[in-house]
């Protein structure tokens, strides 16, 4: 298996998606401040949304903190049944303005859990924020308040995206293929 090349979603495409997404996030919240007890706080979702996050953050023009929990839901290319999470929070979330934010949104079930959890924590407000959709995979109602790009179902690697661990370095968004289909063979 390897990256498409051409690559489904090239790193200009991506970047300028991604510069739209900050201004529609800092549009909805503006005005927003720590003192104004409406603070957003960033909960990036570990380790697909890593690059995503850092990019979107960066253009945000409000002020923000970063949270981070980490999810685990996939074997390979298989969706797994269970969704293994862990919150490596430093300050409660109560009160606060949060945009959680995901590499994709495909069956819903990893999204759907953080968030159940996120809302222990009786939140005033919490917008989700996903790169990539894939509703034609989807097993919950989850909708998103802010998408990228909505995609076909197939497996993506790169700009965070992994396959077993790797590609996650490639700045734009590929297919994953297998290497004879790649080669014409
Ligand atoms: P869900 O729980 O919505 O089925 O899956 C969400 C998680 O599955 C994502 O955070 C991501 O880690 C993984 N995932 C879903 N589709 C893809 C894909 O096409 N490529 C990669 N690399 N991961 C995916
Ligand atoms: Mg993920």
């Amino acid at each position: 298996m390897q990256p498409s090349d051409p690559p489904l979603l090239p790193e200009q495409v991506l970047q300028a998606r991604v510069a739209e997404l900050a201004e529609y996030v800092s549009r909805d919240f503006a005005g927003c401040s720590a003192s104004g007890g409406c603070e957003l706080t960033v909960v990036v979702v570990l380790k697909g949304a890593l690059f995503f996050a850092a990019d979107l953050i960066r253009r945000l023009s409000v002020p923000v903190t970063v949270e981070f929990v980490r999810a685990k839901s996939y074997e390979g290319t298989r969706a797994g049944e269970a969704v293994d999470t862990a919150f490596l929070f430093t300050s409660s979330l109560e009160g606060k303005s949060v945009l959680l934010v995901e590499d994709i949104l495909d069956t819903g079930r990893t999204t759907s859990a953080i968030i159940e959890q996120l809302r222990r924590q009786t939140p005033a407000r919490l917008a989700l924020c996903v790169l990539l959709d894939k509703p034609a995979r989807r097993e919950l109602p989850m909708v998103a308040d802010y998408v990228g790009f909505t995609i076909d179902d197939q497996f993506v690697v790169g700009y965070g995206l992994d396959f077993e661990e790797r590609y996650r370095d490639l700045p734009g968004i590929h297919v994953l293929v297998d290497d004879e289909a790649e080669s014409g063979t």
